[in-house]
């Protein structure tokens, strides 16, 4: 069973991604380090304690629909009322609506707990979560007052409506269509597919965030307006009035996070008997600016979603390890007991292993320091605030990619480790693989991910924030190279050729989109992003082992420098001499 791994988060966050330099510094106003451990200590019991114990019942029992009605796995409704009640939805919504506004990158520590113990449990309120942050930043006073407070106490939860058959990555193709009300409102049509917790029987009422288009709005993405669509309307008191034209018309069977219900959503179909058709809604921001405040939801929810990619690797890694340790076959030479070796003696079954161990905690060190970067620009000014608003653009694709594409290959190697074992599903190997797939699918593709960073996230800054990160990163393996300390092995030589290979490929893909040949940039984009991930996590675990001598750490850092990081060689390789071939082979496929 999943046990809470605080210190390491801790460390992580305090040493590695720069929380205790902010605390001590006092930017975070009277947070200290202490509470930090309080909440990061409490956290961890919830998740291994309460809601791990209920894991197995989302995975096995599902989310059932009966007459537009779903029904979440047995334990989980109580579940989420005790994790309400103990505060954990409200850790980072604003104070004046009841939240304790605290630091994002004490929401990333305490989101991947509840990941790695019940990933399809904590998506309902990571989707609450962007929903505060979007109303929070865009919606006018009004529905603020009626709507946030619930929301961040998490007594109604939110969702996000995008997605419809036609348009997925392409929200140019969205059809969903709003009408303006006399008395101010809009009535909302259309169907939308795919939607997270669109139904639960957590709350009593659920807020919807959906786009739509108004009549007159521009074709594309700039006709695209955002709509605050409740399931129950709210009366001037506060007390729900009545049902909303909205409805859960199915539920996706589907590979994973079962317990999570995964909804096609019915606006004005005329579900409500004796009420006109249309799904009353409030606008959030202005008409046909609609994407822009979607995307504060998503900038947040992109960065949950790398959560989970370090939460499920962090479970599969602890199982395979327990796993490792118990499970004896053949002989092993570092082993000197009696009968077969525990496998864990095994050179191979150690590099799946220490491979799963590294990858999950360069994603933890990558999540965190976005983390990181995004209370660093809340509580910046001037420059300093642009810089960190670049830092966190910067590594957001990279946090969500990286992270959840990892989650599937260390779930994987997890159910490699426990052989046969793996593959049913008694051990729950193979049920964390199953969750973890859909991370690097959802809040966007990891496909739009890379070229998210390589078409706009390298240009910012006239194309020099990138060098500027670039060059901190070598500052760390400099100082590996200072300190000259044999048990780091070729770190320091491994490091600087992968920062190496990094600013090549960086320098590459820039001069490519300068010279107006996107489609060489874009073949190299998949592969420059994990070589991105890969560099500046070697850097991470550098620092990670500079800031704490402790020999496991050391040798960790060590390892992924000269067994994984080498990698980076043969990706820059990919980024920029690969274009031409795929183009080539990509047109004899599609002539086929
Ligand atoms: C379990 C689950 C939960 C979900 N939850 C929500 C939710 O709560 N709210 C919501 O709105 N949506 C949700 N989604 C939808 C999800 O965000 C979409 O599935 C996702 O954005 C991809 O869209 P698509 O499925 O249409 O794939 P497509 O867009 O058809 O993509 C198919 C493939 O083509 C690639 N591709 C597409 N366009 C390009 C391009 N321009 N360049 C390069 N490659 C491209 C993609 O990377 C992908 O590999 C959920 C989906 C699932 C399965």
């Amino acid at each position: 069973m999943y046990r809470a791994p605080v210190e390491e988060i801790a460390f992580t966050l305090k040493e590695v991604a720069g929380l205790r330099a902010a605390v001590e510094e006092g930017l975070f106003g009277d947070l200290s380090l202490d509470l930090v451990d309080a909440i990061l200590a409490e956290a961890g019991r919830f998740a291994s304690e309460e809601v791990a114990p209920l894991y197995k019942a989302g995975d096995e029992h599902g989310a059932v629909l009966e007459d537009a009605a779903v029904a979440t796995p047995p334990g989980w409704a109580d579940l989420y009322r005790r994790w309400t009640e103990g505060g954990w939805n409200a850790l980072t919504g604003p104070e004046e609506f009841g939240g304790q506004g605290l630091p994002t990158m004490l929401s990333v520590a305490t989101l991947e707990m509840w990941n790695s113990a019940a990933l399809a449990f904590a998506l309902c309120p990571t989707l609450t979560m962007g929903a505060v942050e979007a109303l929070h930043k865009h919606a006018a006073d009004e529905l603020k007052r009626t709507y946030l407070a619930k929301l961040v106490s998490g007594e109604w939860t939110g969702t996000m409506n995008l997605t419809e058959p036609q348009a997925g990555s392409d929200l140019n193709a969205l059809r969903a269509r709003a009408e303006r009300a006399p008395d101010g409102s809009y009535r909302i049509f259309g169907q939308k597919i795919f939607i997270t917790y669109g139904e639960q029987d957590f709350t009593d009422n659920i807020v919807h965030l959906v786009l739509a288009r108004l009549p007159d709005a521009p074709q594309g993405t700039r006709g695209i307006s955002l709509f605050l669509v409740p399931k129950f309307l709210v009366e001037a008191d506060g007390s729900l009035g009545r049902r909303n034209d909205v409805f859960c018309a199915s539920i996706e069977e589907k590979l994973g996070i079962h317990g999570s219900p995964t909804c096609t959503m019915i606006y004005g179909d005329g579900f409500v008997p004796g009420e006109e058709k249309g799904a009353v809604g409030w606008l959030i921001g202005e008409e046909n600016k609609g994407l822009a405040c979607m995307f504060t939801m998503m900038n947040n929810a992109r960065l949950a979603i790398g959560l989970e990619g370090v939460g499920v690797a962090e479970a599969a890694f602890q199982k395979a390890l327990a796993f490792a340790n118990e499970r004896r076959q053949g002989k092993a030479s570092s082993y000197s007991g009696d009968g077969m070796a525990p496998i864990v003696h095994h050179p191979d079954v150690q590099r799946m292993l220490l491979t799963m161990q590294a990858l999950t905690r360069i994603a933890r060190s990558i999540s965190y320091a976005c983390a990181h970067a995004i209370d660093m620009s809340r509580v910046s000014r001037g420059s300093d605030k642009t810089h960190w608003q670049e830092r966190a653009n910067l590594l957001t694709p990279i946090a969500k990619a990286f992270s959840t594409d990892i989650g599937s290959e260390v779930t994987s190697l997890g159910i490699q480790v426990h052989g046969g074992m793996g593959y049913v599903e008694e051990t729950g190997a193979a049920a964390l693989y199953r969750d973890a797939r859909i991370a690097s699918i959802y809040e966007g593709t990891n496909g739009i991910q890379a070229i998210d960073l390589v078409t706009r996230k390298l240009p910012q800054a006239g194309g020099d924030h990138v060098y500027g990160y670039i060059g901190e990163l070598d500052a760390i393996a400099n100082a590996v190279a200072a300190l000259n300390h044999d048990g780091f092995g070729r770190t320091a030589l491994n490091l600087e050729q992968a920062l190496d290979d990094l600013q090549q490929a960086t320098r590459y893909l820039q001069n490519k989109l300068a010279e107006g040949r996107t489609d060489d940039a874009l073949a190299g984009a998949t592969p420059y992003l994990r070589l991105f991930a890969l560099a500046s996590g070697g850097a991470y675990l550098a620092r990670a082992a500079l800031a704490d001598s402790d020999p496991g750490r050391i040798a960790l850092c060590r390892f992924f420098a000269e067994n994984m990081l080498v990698e980076t060689s043969a990706l820059k390789a990919c980024v920029t001499g690969g274009a031409a071939s795929l183009a080539t082979a990509a047109n004899a496929l599609i002539a086929a």
